[in-house]
């Protein structure tokens, strides 16, 4: 029988009504018999998750040694959950009782926000009938505080062999200590991730409130068309720039593992959502172009020198000069006697940007440099891209058509992206430009207006 993960976002648990749904989406298929949750989430605009309600008890421990105040919404928050499920008989009182004195106690950062997913957790098992499976004893980290992976997958494949279903709560494991240390915000989709892969699942679902990945940004293209397969290396490509569903960090373990990962909506279930595919089990079909992702903010510095090709060392001087001031670069196009530096303008304020240059120069000597800020860079991906003659015209042409000035041009060595500079002013114009260019006629009629 197949074999599923699913994760649950904090929206998807909110309160008891949401997870009477999640409930019955569990329930819809026996193959998902893992499942893994976030705490709950925000119920309407303007409310507050119940994580962040946790660093504030947290903040109010260092202050007054007590969390009484802070520790009264959660309180309220869990018992409201338990009244909407009808679970007459579960001591829902007791837990958040002993919750509260260990946080007193502990007095430690990653164990308060950690309880949002242990809480959840609890209800949740007791709700489905399910195991709980604490995270603290199945997930690990090293002294680094880095995943420890042997040691967390042999654990997890442990504690599950012989488990009908289980839920666990995401967001948090044991570090080299013996403590409690969560992962970075959102990190639930990471536990998740890691929980499949342990149990080697034919597919990690991603439950959260949205239909999965859309082609752009809806709120500069209206009604975009939606990702219905991606690739893993395509899905990287496109949440380094911005398209944010999933957490980063959440690829790795099920794309080294092979394992699909599938977006859905847990407040449209009967909608597709969005594929991810390990690229050996992804065929490119329809759409050149899978997605279109940028950002602004970014400062380019263009360094020309006359017979740079020849001088052997140039590239590692100029970026030793960065690693030693702790300035990451996010692309380096180069020409014959060229060499331009793309660095996210946060790393370069406060005059940092002017002792850079400096330091640079007394480096490597250049005949000439220049700076342009407020650059914004966009990427157009696809793996269709490297197959289809004619793609670049296409976008430069639409681009051109529009009156958009490209500052600097990087293709990925991969040749799934292409990656444009332009001015931060023109970056709505940019991505409507593209997205009119590749995307079918249909959906170009809804474009905004420029
Ligand atoms: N609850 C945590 C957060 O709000 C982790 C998660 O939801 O994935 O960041």
């Amino acid at each position: 029988m197949s074999l599923t993960v699913c994760k649950f976002g904090g929206s998807s648990l909110a309160d008891g009504n949401n997870i009477k749904r999640v409930e019955a989406i569990v329930n819809a298929d026996p193959a998902r018999k893992f499942v893994v949750v976030s705490a709950p989430g925000k119920r309407y605009s303007g409310d507050i998750k119940v994580t962040d309600m946790l660093y504030e008890c947290y903040r109010e421990v260092q202050e007054t040694g007590s969390c009484a105040a802070a520790f009264a919404g959660i309180r309220r928050r869990f018992r409201s959950i338990v009244e909407e499920l009808g679970m007459e008989g579960f001591d829902v009182d007791g837990i958040l009782d002993e919750t509260e004195r260990e946080i007193e106690a502990r007095k430690s950062s990653d164990f308060t926000a950690s309880r949002g997913e242990y809480l959840n957790a609890r209800v949740i098992a007791a709700k489905t009938g399910r195991q709980f499976v604490d995270a603290k004893d199945i997930v690990f980290f090293d002294e680094r505080g880095a995943l420890d992976e042997k040691r967390t997958y042999a654990k997890i494949a442990e504690a599950l062999r012989d488990c009908d279903g289980a839920v666990i709560p995401g967001f948090y494991g044991t570090d080299a200590e013996g403590n409690i240390k969560t992962f970075s915000r959102g990190g639930s989709d990471i536990s998740g991730s890691v929980v499949a892969r342990a149990v080697n699942a034919d597919l990690y679902e991603n439950w959260t409130d949205v239909s999965g990945f859309l082609a752009c940004d809806p709120r500069i293209v209206n009604n975009p068309e939606k990702i219905e397969i991606i690739s893993f290396k395509e899905l990287r490509e496109l949440s380094y720039m911005g398209a944010n569903v999933l957490h980063a960090d959440s690829i790795f373990p099920v794309r080294k593992g092979d394992i699909p990962i599938k977006i859905k909506n847990t407040f449209r279930p009967e909608d597709a959502g969005t594929l991810i595919l390990p690229s050996k089990k992804y065929k490119k079909h329809g759409n050149i172009v899978t997605g279109i992702a940028g950002k602004k903010d970014f400062t380019v510095i263009f360094l020309e020198k006359s017979m740079m090709n020849s001088e052997v060392g140039f590239a590692r001087k100029v970026l030793s000069v960065l690693e030693e001031d702790g300035i990451g670069f996010e692309h380096m196009p180069s020409g014959i006697d060229t060499l331009s530096l793309v660095i996210d303008s946060h790393y370069l304020t406060g005059g940092t940007l002017e002792k850079l240059i400096g330091q640079i120069r007394e480096a490597v000597r250049p005949d000439y440099v220049r700076v342009l800020e407020n650059i914004a860079l966009v990427a157009t991906v696809g793996h269709g891209m490297a197959f289809n003659v004619g793609t670049s015209a296409r976008l430069f042409a639409a681009l051109s058509e529009a009156g958009i000035n490209i500052r600097m041009i990087d293709q990925g060595s991969s040749e799934i992206n292409i990656i444009v500079g332009i001015d931060n002013d023109d970056y709505e114009k940019c991505v409507r430009a593209i997205y009119r260019a590749f995307f079918d006629d249909e959906k170009r009629a809804e474009v905004m207006p420029d």
